[in-house]
C-alpha cells in the first residue's frame, strides 16, 4: 500500500522505509512526487492528455509514440537522453538556438577547454573570470556572467545539491521540471497559511493560468487534482475566497521574494510587516493602486 509508504504526522514519504524497500533511483524518484497537506484517497487519473480525462484521441497519440519509438530503435536501454533530444527539437524557438543548445548537450561548443583539447595551443581559461578553464558547464552555469543571466529566470527548476551533474543531465532536469507543480504547491502553503491567520475573506493571486483555471472550474482529474483536492478543501473555511489569475509584471513582489526565499533556503513569515527586501516594490504597487 502506498499510504503505507507516508507518514501520516509530517505528511511526507517515510524516507527510511522507502531507502530499504526502493533502489536508490527509485527513491529518488517517489520523493520527487508533491504529497498534498490533506492526504487525500489513492485515485487512477488518465495522463494523456491536461485534462486527465480518457479521449480516444489521446489513446491514439501515445500509442503512435510507442510505435515511433519503436521504430526509431529507442529502448529503456537505449539513449538516456531522448526525452531531452525529442522535447527539445519541439521547442517554439528559433532553430539556431535549438541547435546551440543541442550542441551545448553533446559538448559540441568550441570552448577554450575543447579547443585546446583538440591540440590547438592555446590558454584554456574563462576568458570572462579567469577563475576556472572555460569549459560548457562553466561557461553557460557557473561562471559569474552566465550566473548573472540565469538570475533573470527568477524561478527557473535547480538541480539537488548534491548532485555533480553534467549539462545534458541540467537540460534533461530543466525540461521535465514541472513549473505548474510548484505554482500549485505555492498556492497550497498560501492557503494553509491564511487560514492559520485565521483570516475570513481572502484573495489569492497567481501568474499559473492553469493551476487558478483548474481551481476556479473545481477541475480534480489532472495529475495535479490532490493538490488542487487540499486547496479546494481549506477554501470551504473562509467565508470568501477567491482565486485570481494576474499577469506576471504585476506580480514582481512575490518573483522578488521568491528570489529571497531561494537564497535564504529557509521559511520566512512576515506578520503585519513588509519585507524589507521588497519595501519599494510595495510602495510602487500602492501607487499604482492610488
Ligand atoms: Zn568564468
Amino acid at each position: 500500500m502506498v499510504s503505507s509508504l507516508i507518514d501520516p504526522d509530517t505528511k511526507w514519504w517515510k524516507t527510511e522505509v522507502l531507502q530499504s524497500t526502493f533502489l536508490p533511483f527509485e527513491v529518488e524518484t517517489i520523493l520527487k512526487i508533491p504529497l498534498s497537506h490533506n492526504l487525500p484517497e489513492d485515485k487512477l487519473i488518465w495522463i494523456g492528455n491536461k485534462k486527465a480525462e480518457f479521449s480516444v484521441k489521446s489513446a491514439y497519440h501515445i500509442a503512435h509514440s510507442m510505435i515511433d519509438s519503436t521504430e526509431l530503435g529507442e529502448s529503456s536501454s537505449g539513449d538516456p537522453y531522448r526525452y531531452l533530444w525529442r522535447n527539445l527539437w519541439q521547442l517554439n524557438l528559433p532553430a539556431k538556438i535549438k541547435i546551440f543548445a543541442w550542441r551545448a548537450c553533446i559538448n559540441g561548443l568550441p570552448t577554450f577547454e575543447n579547443i585546446s583539447k583538440r591540440g590547438i595551443n592555446c590558454y584554456n581559461a574563462c576568458p570572462i573570470c579567469g577563475q576556472k578553464p572555460e569549459d560548457i558547464m562553466h561557461a553557460l552555469l557557473h561562471c559569474v556572467a552566465a550566473s548573472l543571466a540565469w538570475s533573470y529566470w527568477s524561478d527557473h527548476p535547480r538541480p539537488p545539491q548534491s548532485h555533480n551533474w553534467s549539462f545534458p543531465d541540467m537540460a534533461l532536469h530543466l525540461i521535465q521540471s514541472n513549473v505548474t507543480q510548484v505554482e500549485a504547491l505555492a498556492m497550497e502553503k498560501g492557503i494553509l497559511l491564511t487560514l492559520e491567520l485565521q483570516l475570513s475573506q481572502v484573495i489569492l493571486e497567481s501568474d499559473a493560468i492553469v493551476v487558478i483555471q483548474a481551481l476556479n472550474d473545481n477541475s480534480t482529474g489532472s495529475e495535479l487534482c490532490h493538490i488542487l483536492q487540499g486547496i479546494q478543501l481549506a477554501r470551504e473555511s473562509f467565508e470568501l475566497c477567491i482565486f485570481k489569475c494576474l499577469n506576471r509584471v504585476l506580480n514582481v513582489v512575490a518573483h522578488e521574494l521568491a528570489q529571497l526565499a531561494r537564497r535564504n533556503e529557509s521559511s520566512c513569515v512576515w506578520n503585519g510587516v513588509t519585507p524589507p527586501a521588497v519595501s519599494m516594490l510595495v510602495q510602487n504597487d500602492l501607487l499604482y493602486l492610488a
